[in-house]
């Protein structure tokens, strides 16, 4: 299945906007040509769903919410942007476990099992992808997640050249 990443993040983006009116949504699309993967359809919109959640779930006083999408030579690149409460340098690596939720008595408040993040992961690197984080405590967060493109010319493996 031949899945555009970026007609996928637009979509997900006008559907966040109507879902959560009192938030401001920012598109920035850097893409200057179809971005195009072999994933699931379901399962990028799965993702996208699971990191703007949590954006949401976790954006304390800023109502803000900044998506990019982009690619290099290899990758679609998508990022989620939230103002929030962030993330410890302790807990980067534990937001991708199943069941690993950073503050167990505010998040029950908010809901979840701590499992969407272990799925966004799973189903990313089952796609060859990486979902990478950067985050500050009190300033926000920004999840990353990249796809591998589908080159319009495969590299020849290396044949040996017959001169004859
Ligand atoms: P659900 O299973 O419904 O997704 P969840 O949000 O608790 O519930 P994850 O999405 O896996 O589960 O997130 C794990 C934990 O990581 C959260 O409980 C929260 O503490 C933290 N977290 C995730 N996203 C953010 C974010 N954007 N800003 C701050 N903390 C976050």
């Amino acid at each position: 299945e031949v899945t555009d990443v970026g007609e996928v993040v637009l979509q997900n983006y006008h559907n966040f906007e109507m879902l959560y009116p009192e938030f401001n949504f920012m598109l920035d699309n850097d893409l200057h040509q179809p971005a195009l993967v072999h994933v699931n359809r379901n399962h990028l919109e799965q993702i996208m769903i699971i990191l703007l959640d949590n954006a949401i779930k976790y954006s304390t006083i800023r109502k803000e919410v900044h998506i990019a999408v982009a690619s290099d030579e290899r990758y679609a690149q998508v990022a989620v942007q939230d103002f929030g409460e962030g993330i410890s340098e302790e807990d980067k690596k534990k937001v991708f476990h199943r069941f690993y939720r950073v503050d167990k008595a505010r998040s029950r408040e908010k809901g979840g099992n701590g499992l969407g993040l272990a799925i966004a992961q799973q189903l990313v690197e089952g796609y060859d992808g990486n979902v990478s984080l950067e985050s500050s405590v009190g300033y926000g967060s920004v999840f990353r997640v990249e796809l591998p493109l589908i080159r319009e010319v495969e590299p020849k493996s290396e044949e040996p050249v017959n001169t004859d």
